[in-house]
């Protein structure tokens, strides 16, 4: 099934000549969390990038380059073998810009890997959404951090709807395809959200890659030895964040040494066989209370 989607998808891509140009010139500002309350484990500064290498067929071993005017190439994804891999997620939050979330992108086609971006509404404008178009053209996910990113547990019921929905419908407009999963700004959650928002939260773990005074090695350390089979890492594309950058360059060939597979936050829970519920925040898909 999966397969026969990628199959498709690959053939409206050779179809549609026209793809999209690199992202180019205009920076969003990206709130970077600055998060007190967050620990390191459940943590808002986890990137989480799910990429799904290996069983590639030849069509999806090809990655696709941003600069290219026809783009001809599959998106970075192919099928995990669920069967027995270790499988991980990787996520980045307070994108989407011009500049970081594309550097991301590079390194993510380059391990040929995929993730899912957590958006921050206020952060899409015309050109931070070609960024956006290429992950999701790429194979990642595209998912909801909320349109301010404010401290959402202190809001009414209409404030916390219209925070999500804002990011959902601008999702909706550059992708075809509504949000899946929703993070909550620094981590923070009442009652009113899980009433008001309907799809699964996430959390991940992170290595407070918020913070620049945090060292790639830091980042790199924290994360290789933290990170679990069916885990989320949550990380942060917010714009100047080249730590982060170069920490995943070595962050994924790291986890694929340990045996890790990459995908998205859906993938690792149909990898898992989870379905998610609500009333949990999850940062291992395969957790069994509300924290993990
Ligand atoms: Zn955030």
């Amino acid at each position: 099934m999966a397969k026969i989607k990628r199959l498709l998808k690959l053939s409206v891509i050779l179809l549609t000549t026209g793809a999209f140009a690199a992202c180019s010139g205009g920076s969003a500002e990206s709130p970077a969390d600055s998060g007190g309350a967050e620990n390191s484990v459940v943590s808002e500064s986890t990137g989480n990038s799910s990429a799904l290498e290996g069983t590639a067929s030849s069509a999806a071993s090809e990655s696709s380059s941003p600069e290219s005017s026809a783009q001809t190439v599959p998106p970075i994804a192919p099928e995990p073998d669920y069967e027995w891999d270790k499988v991980v997620a990787l996520t980045f939050d307070d994108g989407p810009n011009t500049t970081t979330t594309n550097e991301v992108l590079d390194v993510l086609e380059k391990h040929k890997v995929v993730a899912s971006f957590f958006l921050v509404g206020n952060n899409i404008n015309d050109e931070s959404a070609k960024s956006v178009k290429r992950a999701y053209d790429l194979g990642c996910e595209i998912n909801n951090h909320s349109k301010t990113h404010g401290y959402m547990d202190k809001m009414t019921a209409e404030e916390i709807k219209a925070e999500f929905e804002y990011v959902d419908e601008k999702v909706l407009e550059i992708t075809g395809e509504h949000t899946k999963f929703f993070r909550p700004p620094y981590i923070a959650v009442g009652d009113l959200m899980w009433e008001n928002i309907s799809v699964p939260f996430i959390s991940g773990v992170g290595c407070n890659d918020w913070d620049n005074n945090v060292s790639v090695d830091r980042r790199v350390a924290v994360i290789t030895k933290s990170v679990k089979d069916g885990g989320i890492i949550l990380m942060h594309d917010a714009q100047g964040n080249s730590k982060t950058v170069e920490a995943i360059d070595k962050i994924i060939p790291a986890l694929k040494e340990q045996g890790y597979k990459f995908t998205t936050v859906s993938g690792l829970f149909e990898a898992k066989g989870v379905t998610p519920v609500t009333q949990m925040i999850y940062s291992n898909v395969t957790q069994q209370s509300m924290w993990g």
